[in-house]
This record gives structure tokens, sequence and C-alpha cells, in this order.
């Protein structure tokens, strides 16, 4: 008699060791089924995250082939295209990592309960997170809206060991057929910039334990003081499989924790950031509207700029504000995907503060062009800068990028390794950018290095100015972030 399959729906997690939901799979005795959708979620992806995805299928397609596995790819609602591919199978179960992001959530509940009604089991598995949001809570019994007791609450728990990676995965005797991922062209919204970009990324599960094991044994010791050096290299890079879950959080934090045990200095530094991490996912299960409003309601009453398409938003976006430590920052943005946690902060001040413009458009820049893109961090990361964030920054220490040039890229190694214009022999990272960028703006590195769209003084004038009259303004006190129950979607119910 032929075993009725499971159906491995794989999202954002991208790995074949520390998965539960395989693992309980495998525990079935039963052929498995490994199974990607390409739905509405995923063409809404931004250009480089999308690119960055298709490389991680790739990949992940390899690794399971060596285990006697392999991907299926399907296109369409995911909720028809699993009701189709059981019928197709005669499966008898879905399986997934939960995601907590509200549309996925939505989607999740949606689909479970549809194949509910066809009599499949849905089984949904921790894995993107440390710990389950719903199991972190105040005395009270709600989420936790400031870091630092959020930090206190989770620091000393264990999040379990990491699973090992199966040797073998049995398949089905009659494999469903799959599209091929070359015509889904993950890479076409990049345009001319994919092939620059593909050089700076690094996809799949070994190279993301590579890139683990490489900062445990190099740059850990040095993390606490190093990282907030852009030119430094001296943070994990582990952001991008963290957000394809080609890494699981447990896999990262565990080796932070034998880093701690072993006194290494750094660690604790470390995990201080996974924690970050952390909390962005609880504020985001727990308050989802944080992703697309201000996150202190009385915040919508500050004047914001809005208009996307303004020259000071164009420059910004393009790496030409003529201030050479927010252009750096925005063309290694461009090259690789990526940009340093500090640089993220400097730029995010600037659009914010000096050049006044609302957080979401900065937040939709960076959703676009970030490989390592994260709904979560990336919210709270430009609510946390503009001020109107949880346990946010005040509005008024705006970063003053020259100054912060000053400090964490004295030598200017970083500006060097992206600004060419003005420079002699510039470097390959540099000239990048001339290659990365659309043609139509019809740039070069030979050209003028572009005059500053603002004078800092006067922007950060102005940005305080419109401070002072919103806080004067204001009608209701600046308060801790929603009242409580204001915008708890799903309360303490687990997401499916
Ligand atoms: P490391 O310093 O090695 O840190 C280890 C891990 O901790 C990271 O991989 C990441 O998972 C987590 N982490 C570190 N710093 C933060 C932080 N401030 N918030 C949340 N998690 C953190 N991170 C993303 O992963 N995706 C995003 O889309 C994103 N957008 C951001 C937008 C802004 C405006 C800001 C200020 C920050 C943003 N961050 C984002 C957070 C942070 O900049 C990156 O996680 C970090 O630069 C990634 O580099 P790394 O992996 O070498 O980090």
């Amino acid at each position: 008699m032929t075993l009725a399959p499971i159906l491995l729906w794989l999202r954002r997690d991208l790995r074949l060791a520390d998965h539960e939901a395989l693992c309980a799979a495998l525990a079935s005795a039963v052929p498995v089924i490994p199974l990607f959708i390409r739905d509405g979620q995923v063409d809404s992806l931004g250009a480089a995250s999308k690119q960055r995805l298709g490389l991680g299928l790739a990949e992940l397609d390899r690794a399971l082939r060596a285990r006697g596995s392999k991907l299926v790819l399907r296109s369409g609602d995911a909720e028809a295209t699993l009701r189709g591919l059981v019928a197709e199978t005669g499966a008898q179960a879905v399986h997934w990592t939960r995601m907590y992001d509200p549309d996925a959530v939505a989607r999740d509940t949606r689909v479970k309960a549809s194949l509910g009604r066809q009599g499949i089991e849905a089984n949904s598995y921790p894995g993107s997170v440390l710990f389950e949001p719903w199991t972190v809570a105040t005395a009270q019994g709600d989420p936790y809206r400031v870091f630092t007791p959020f930090w206190r609450a989770v620091r000393g728990r264990d999040p379990g060991s990491p699973l090992t990676i199966p040797s073998a995965i049995p398949g089905p005797e009659r494999w469903p057929a799959s599209e091929t991922l070359a015509s889904w062209r993950l890479d076409a919204a990049m345009g001319r910039g994919a092939g620059v970009l593909e050089k700076h990324l690094h996809p799949g599960e070994a190279a993301a334990q590579n890139l683990l094991s490489r900062f445990i044994a190099e740059k850990i010791g040095a993390y606490g003081s190093a990282r907030d050096f852009p030119a430094a290299s001296a943070t994990s890079g582990l952001s991008e499989p963290l957000a394809h879950g080609e890494i699981s959080p447990r896999q990262v934090w565990t080796a932070g924790v034998r880093a701690l045990e072993a006194g290494v200095s750094g660690a604790e530094a470390f995990l201080r950031e996974l924690g970050w991490r952390e909390f962005a996912y609880h504020l985001m299960y727990h308050m989802p509207r944080m992703l697309t409003a201000n996150w202190r309601e009385d915040w919508d009453h500050f004047p914001w700029r809005t208009d996307a398409d303004a020259p000071e938003v164009q420059a910004w976006t393009q790496g030409r504000t003529g201030e050479p430590f927010v252009d750096a920052a925005m063309r290694e943005l461009w090259v690789t995907g990526r940009m340093h946690n500090r640089t993220r902060m400097v730029v995010a001040s600037y659009l914010t503060k000096h050049l006044l413009v609302d957080w979401r458009i900065g937040r939709d820049v960076f959703a676009r062009m970030l490989a390592d893109w994260d709904p979560a961090a990336n919210a709270l990361g430009w609510q946390w800068v503009a001020g109107s964030g949880p346990d946010a920054a005040p509005y008024f220490r705006v970063f003053n990028p020259a100054t912060q040039a000053a400090k964490f890229d004295p030598d200017g190694a970083y500006r060097d390794a992206w600004i060419a214009e003005g420079r002699a022999d510039p470097p390959e990272t540099a000239l990048d950018y001339f290659e990365a960028v659309p043609l139509s703006w019809g740039l070069s590195p030979e050209a003028r290095y572009p005059d500053p769209v603002v004078e800092l003084t006067a922007g950060r004038a102005r940005a305080l100015a419109a401070y002072d009259a919103f806080r004067t303004g204001r009608q209701h006190p600046a308060g801790g972030g929603p009242r409580s129950g204001d915008n708890h979607l799903h309360g303490s119910e687990p997401p499916r």
C-alpha cells in the first residue's frame, strides 16, 4: 500500500537543519514532498529580496537532491495550490513553519481552515523566532513594549537545542510536476543591477553556516567594540540568511551562548542584537499595525513630507545627496543589497530629520533594495530612528552625518569604498554602483560629485523647529505606544 505523503510547505525557512516541521514530517515515516509556492506575497517582495529568494531556492533544491528529495515549485494562490496538490498526491497533511507578519498569519489561518474542511491536517511549527511571541509577557500578561525589560525576560531562557540535519528525506513514488525556477525570473525586477548584486550574496544553508563559523572563530571577540565601524567587516552578516530562514535564530543563539560560556567578550553584545530581532518579531505579532502606522499615534500629526518623488528623496535613494557618509551607505545598498547597521541609522536619520521625510518612504526604499529585508526589523528600525516607534530614539537626537563619519569612519575607508567621483583610481566597489543603477540616470564616475541637497545645520534646525511645533501643538501627551487592546490583532492565539 502506498503511504499518503506529507506536503512540507516551505516559505521563509529554506533550510534542512533545525527544521521542526521537516523533522515532524520525517517522524511520521511517510514520503515528504517539499514545496514552495510563488503566491501573491512572494510576488510583492522587493526586487533584491526576490532575487535573493531565487538563489536561496536553487541552493535548497540542491541540498534536497543530495538527500534523495527535491523541491516542487508551483505558482498561484496558496490555498488553491495546496488543495490542488493534496488532491493530486493524496497527501494526508501539510506542515509549515510559522510566520508572524499579519499577511502571512491571515493567509495561513485561511489555508488551515480550508484544508481542515477537506479533512487534511495542517500543522504549523516554530522555527522563525527563539520564543513564541505569546509565551513572553509582562506580569500583567501584556506584551513588552520596551526593549530592556523584554531582554531581561528572554535573556536567560533556553530555546532548546537545534535539531540535526536529516541524512535522507524519502520522496513519493511519483513526484508531482514542478515549474522551473528559471521560468519565474525572480531576478527580473533588479534589472541591470542583478549581476552586481549576485556577487555579494551568500545564498544557501551551507553559506550561512560558514558565515556563522567564521564570525564565531574570527570576529565575535571584537564585536562589542568594532561593530559600529562600517568599514571594519566586524559583524556576522547573518541577517541575509536569517531573513530567508537558511539558518535558524536558535542555531545562531546557541553558538553565541557557547561563546559566552567560553568567556568570549563580544558574545553578550551579539546575543543582545539577536534579542532586538526577537523583540521586533514579538512587537509585529502583537501590534501588527507597527509595520504601517506610527507606533505612537500622536505622531500621526507630525508634519512629515510625504512626496516620494521630491528631488531630495530621489537624491537620497540614488546615493546622491552630496553628503558622503549618507551616499556611501546608499551606494553600498545599491551594490550589495545590504547596509551596515550604523549607516542604516545615519541614512534613516538624515531622511526623516534633515529632509523631514515620512519614515514610511524610507521603509519602502529599504524593502525594495535590501536582500536581508525583514518586515519586523525594518519597520522597527525606521520607527526607532524616526522617533515614532516603541522605545525609540528621541526625535531631537539628530545624527549629524559628518560627525558620525568622523567618529565611525575616521580614516574615510568606508566612503572611499563606495564613492568614485573625484578619485583617480576608485575601487571596484565604488565603480560597481555605476553598473548597478539604471542607465537612464546617465551617471558616470568621471562626473562631478553632487553638491549637498541640504546644508546640515539648516536641515537640523528645520527638523527641530518642526518637532517643537509638533510638541506644542499636539493634543495628546506622548504615550508609551498604543493603548492596551488598541491594535491587538491576535491576542494570545498562536498564528496558524
Ligand atoms: P550583526 O551585528 O551580526 O547582528 C546579528 C543579528 O542580530 C543580525 O543578523 C540581525 O538578525 C540581528 N540584529 C542586529 N541588529 C538588529 C537591529 N537593530 N534590529 C533587529 N535585529 C537586529 N535588519 C534586518 O535583518 N532586516 C531589515 O530589513 C532591517 N532594516 C533595518 C532598517 C533600519 C532603518 C535600521 C536602523 C536597522 C535595520 N535592520 C534590519 C537591523 C540591522 O541593521 C541589521 O540586522 C544588521 O545590520 C544586519 O547585519 P549583521 O547580520 O551583520 O548584524
